[in-house]
C-alpha cells in the first residue's frame, strides 16, 4: 500500500499546471503554514470555497485549489498541507516542499500563528531559503491581541526582507492588504530581498565550495544556495525530485562532483557527518527564529497560556480525562435525544397529515390505485419518515459536535486515547482519524494520511468504520430513542437512550482498539512509532458559522443523500412488496431467504435486507426497514414515533432486536463511498476487501454471541 503521489497532491500540481496552460495569465499562489494556523480559513475567505476548518492539526492532507480575482488579475490559490518544516520527513512535508519548490508558484504565502510566532518562523525561514517570492501572513491577530501579545510588523518585515501582513482571517481583517501584497510580489512590482539564514563557518565554507557550480547549472531556476545545502545534506528524495525538476542529474557534472567531494571531505575533517550537519542546520534555523522573535514580539502578559494549561491539566488528566470525555459525549447525546423528541413528533404529524391530503387528492383525481401506492405509500411515506426521524437529531447533534471541534477538544480526545492506541501497537493520531470518522468514514480514511507509517496508517484505515458516521448516527439515535428509550417510563426515556448511545460508542472505540491490536499481532505486525501530539490552544468558537456549517455541510448533506437514495429505494421496495411470485411477494421471498441467518444474529430477514440495500448510503437502513414492514401488509396509519414503535413491535422486535440492529449498524461493511475511498487510498483490492470483511465478520460474531447468550439465559 502506499500513500501515492497521486493521493497526496502531485495530482494537484498537474491540475495547476493544466489550469496555467488553459489560462496562462492566471497567477499561482501557494498557501503554506504550520498546521492549525488558519490557512484553510484564509483560503475559504479568499476563494469563497469551503475547505474543512477546525481547531486541530492535520485536517488538510491534500492540496486544494481555488480561484480569486484581485484588481485586474486572476489568481489560483493552492492550499497545501500544514507542515512544521520542509525537510520532507513526512508525506505532508514532502507535498508542501514539492509544491513550493517545483510548483513554480508566483508567490508563496506563509501563514503564521501570531500567538506562537517563534515556532512558526522556522517554516518561514525554510521557505525563504527556497524562494524570494514570499509574503508572510501573520494570522490570528485577534487571538494575539486578546492574549496581549504585540508584534512589530514593520520590524518583522525588515528582518525577513519580505512583506508581512497581520490578519484575522476569521473576520476577514487584513485580507485586502494580504491580496495587495501578493499582487505586488506576483507582478514583480515589489522584489523582496529575503534574509539569508547564516550557518556556522564550517557549513558556510562547504557551501561556498559548491554553490558557484550549482548556480552555473541551475541557471536561476531555483535558489542555488538551498540546492547546495541539500547536496551537502545528501537527502535522497529531495535530490531525486530536484533532478526530475531540472531534467538532468546535477552530480553528472564533473566539476560539481569534484567540488562536492572536496566539500564533504572538508566537513568530515571537521567532524561533521550527515547527522551533525542536519543538527547544525536545524539549530541555526531555530536560533535565527528565536532572535527575530525576541526582537519583534512583546509579551505584556507572560502567563498568557496558563489558563489553557490549567484546563488541560484537568481535561487530559489520567484520572478525569476519560470520565469527562464520556460525560461530554453523554451531554451531547442527551441534548440531542431530548431535544429531538418534540420536533420529530411535530414533523411526523405534519408530514402524515399531508399524506392524508395527498391520498384524498389522488382519489379525487381518479388516479389508479398502483400509482397512489408507488408515489404516496412508497416514495412519499419513506421520505416523510426519513425527514421526521433523522432531521431533528442531526440538526442538534452536528452543531454540538462542530462546537467541540472548533473549541479544540478533539485533539484532547486523541491525547486521552493515545496510550490505549500505543498499547494496541497503533498510532496515537488514529484517535484523530476516528474523530473524523464520526463525521464521515470516507473523510476519516483520507484523514489517515496524517499517519506516516504505512503499517499504522493501514490499521487506521481498516478500523475506521468502527466509529459511526453521520449516516449511522441518526439510525442509532432513532433506534435508541424509539425502542430502547421507549421501553421505559417517560421520565427515564432520554436517560436510558443516552446510556445506550454512550455504550455503543464506547464499544465502537473498544472494538477499534481490539481489532487494531489483533491486526498488529497478525497481518500488520510492528511496534508503534512515537510522535508528539500537539494540543492547540482553545479557541472561542464562532457560533453562527458552526450552525450554518453544520446545518448546510452536514445535516442537509446527509438528509439529501438519504432522500435521494431512499426515495428510489422506497419505490423499489413498494414494487417488490406488490409483485407476487407464487403466493408471496418478492419482498417476502427475499426476507424469508435471509431469515434463518438473520435470526441467528438477532435480526430478521427484512432488517438484513435493509443493511444490504443500504450499501450505497447508511442513511437509508431505517427507512428501508420501516418501508418493508409497512409494505409487508400492515398498512398502519403511522403518524407518531410511538406508532412507529408499535409497528416494530408488531413485527416481533424486542429489546434484543434493537440492540442487535445498533450493534450491526456499528459493525458492518463500510458504505459504497468509503469502500471506494479505501480502494483509492490503498491502491489495493486486497485491503479494500479486508476492510469490508473485518467489520462485517466482527458484527456477525458479536451479534451472534449476544443473541445466543441472551436467548440461552431466557432474557427475551
Ligand atoms: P488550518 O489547519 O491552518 O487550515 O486552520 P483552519 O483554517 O482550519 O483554522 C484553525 C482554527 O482556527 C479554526 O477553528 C478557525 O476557525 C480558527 N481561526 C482561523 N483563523 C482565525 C482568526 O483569524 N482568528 C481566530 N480567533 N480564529 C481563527
Amino acid at each position: 500500500m502506499g500513500l501515492t503521489n497521486q493521493s497526496t497532491g502531485i495530482s494537484v500540481l498537474t491540475e495547476v499546471f493544466q489550469a496555467k496552460v488553459n489560462a496562462p495569465e492566471e497567477l499561482v499562489i501557494a498557501l503554506a503554514g504550520n498546521p492549525n494556523v488558519g490557512k484553510s480559513t484564509v483560503f475559504n475567505s479568499l476563494t469563497g470555497l469551503n475547505q474543512h476548518t477546525g481547531n486541530w492539526p492535520g485536517k488538510t492532507v491534500t492540496n486544494a485549489q481555488g480561484h480569486y480575482k484581485h484588481k485586474d488579475k486572476d489568481f489560483i490559490l493552492v492550499d497545501i498541507p500544514g507542515t512544521y518544516s520542509l525537510m520532507s520527513s513526512s508525506s505532508e512535508e514532502e507535498v508542501a516542499r514539492n509544491f513550493v519548490c517545483f510548483g513554480k508558484p508566483d508567490t508563496t504565502v506563509v501563514v503564521a500563528d501570531a500567538t506562537c510566532l517563534e515556532r512558526n518562523l522556522n517554516l518561514v525561514l525554510q521557505t525563504l531559503e527556497i524562494t524570494d517570492k514570499v509574503v508572510v501572513c501573520v494570522n490570528l491577530m485577534d487571538e494575539a491581541n486578546r492574549k496581549k501579545i504585540h508584534i512589530d510588523m514593520d520590524k518583522l518585515s525588515k528582518r525577513l526582507g519580505v512583506p508581512v501582513i497581520g490578519t484575522s482571517a476569521r473576520s476577514s481583517n487584513g485580507l485586502k492588504e494580504l491580496m495587495d501584497a501578493v499582487y505586488k510580489v506576483s507582478n514583480k512590482q515589489l522584489a523582496p530581498t529575503p534574509l539569508v539564514v547564516p550557518y556556522d563557518n564550517i557549513i558556510e565554507n562547504a557551501v561556498n565550495l559548491i554553490e558557484p557550480h550549482v548556480a552555473r547549472l541551475v541557471g536561476g531556476k531555483i535558489n542555488s544556495r538551498w540546492v547546495a545545502l541539500k547536496l551537502l545534506d545528501g537527502e535522497r528524495t529531495i535530490i531525486a525530485s530536484l533532478n526530475d525538476f531540472l531534467g538532468y542529474t546535477l552530480t553528472e557534472d564533473e566539476a560539481l562532483l569534484n567540488q562536492l567531494k572536496k566539500a564533504k571531505e572538508y566537513l568530515a575533517q571537521n567532524g561533521v557527518n550527515n547527522d551533525i550537519f542536519r543538527d547544525k542546520v536545524v539549530s541555526s534555523l531555530v536560533r535565527t527564529a528565536e532572535s527575530i522573535s525576541d526582537d519583534v514580539v512583546t509579551l505584556e502578559n507572560k502567563k498568557y497560556n496558563d489558563t489553557d494549561r490549567k484546563i488541560d491539566r484537568i481535561l487530559t488528566s489520567k484520572r478525569y480525562g476519560i470520565p469527562i470525555m464520556i460525560g461530554l459525549l453523554g451531554v451531547v447525546f442527551w441534548l440531542t435525544i431530548t431535544g429531538a423528541n418534540i420536533p420529530s413528533e411535530l414533523i411526523a404529524t405534519f408530514l402524515f397529515w399531508v399524506e392524508g391530503h395527498l391520498t384524498v387528492f389522488f382519489q379525487w383525481a381518479g388516479a389508479p390505485e398502483w400509482l397512489h401506492g408507488i408515489l404516496v405509500l412508497g416514495m412519499y411515506r419513506t421520505l416523510a419518515w426519513v425527514v421526521s426521524v433523522m432531521l431533528p437529531p442531526m440538526a442538534i447533534f452536528f452543531p454540538l459536535f462542530t462546537l467541540l471541534e472548533d473549541l479544540g477538544y478533539l485533539p484532547r480526545i486523541a491525547f486521552n486515547l493515545d496510550n490505549f492506541f500505543k498499547k494496541a501497537c497503533a498510532h496515537g493520531k488514529q484517535a484523530l482519524t476516528m474523530c473524523m470518522g464520526f463525521g464521515c468514514n470516507a473523510a476519516g480514511v483520507i484523514g489517515c494520511r496524517i499517519i506516516d507509517s504505512p503499517r499504522e496508517r493501514l490499521i487506521a484505515i481498516l478500523t475506521n468504520n468502527f466509529v459511526p458516521c453521520n449516516g449511522r448516527f441518526p439510525t442509532l439515535i432513532a433506534i435508541s430513542t424509539i425502542f430502547i428509550g421507549g421501553a421505559v417510563s417517560n421520565i427515564y426515556q432520554s436517560l436510558v437512550s443516552t446510556i445506550a448511545m454512550i455504550c455503543i460508542i464506547v464499544f465502537g472505540v473498544v472494538m477499534t482498539l481490539l481489532i487494531s491490536k489483533i491486526l498488529s499481532k497478525t497481518i500488520l505486525v510492528g511496534l508503534p512509532s512515537s510522535f508528539t501530539l500537539e494540543l492547540p490552544p482553545y479557541r472561542k468558537p464562532q457560533v453562527g458559522r458552526i450552525i450554518v456549517r453544520s446545518i448546510f455541510d452536514r445535516t442537509l448533506f446527509v438528509l439529501a443523500r438519504a432522500i435521494s437514495v431512499a426515495a428510489p429505494a422506497g419505490l423499489v421496495i413498494w414494487v417488490m412488496a406488490n409483485i407476487q411470485v407464487g403466493d408471496m411477494s418478492l419482498l417476502t421471498h427475499g426476507a424469508n431467504f435471509l431469515q434463518p441467518f438473520a435470526n441467528l444474529i438477532g435480526l430478521d430477514g427484512y432488517i438484513l435486507m435493509a443493511f444490504i440495500l443500504g450499501l450505497p448510503a447508511n442513511e437509508i437502513v431505517v427507512p428501508i426497514i420501516i418501508m418493508s414492514y409497512m409494505a409487508a401488509g400492515s398498512m398502519l396509519e403511522l403518524d407518531s414515533l410511538q406508532e412507529l414503535r408499535s409497528l416494530l413491535l408488531s413485527h416481533g422486535w424486542t429489546w434484543l432486536t434493537a440492540v442487535c440492529v445498533m450493534l450491526f449498524s456499528l459493525m458492518h461493511f463500510p458504505c459504497g463511498t468509503t469502500l471506494w475511498t479505501i480502494r483509492k487510498e490503498t491502491q489495493s483490492a486486497k485491503w479494500t476487501f479486508l476492510s469490508f470483511l473485518i467489520p462485517t465478520v466482527t458484527g456477525i460474531v458479536v451479534c451472534f454471541a449476544v443473541t445466543q447468550i441472551v436467548r440461552l439465559m431466557g432474557l427475551v
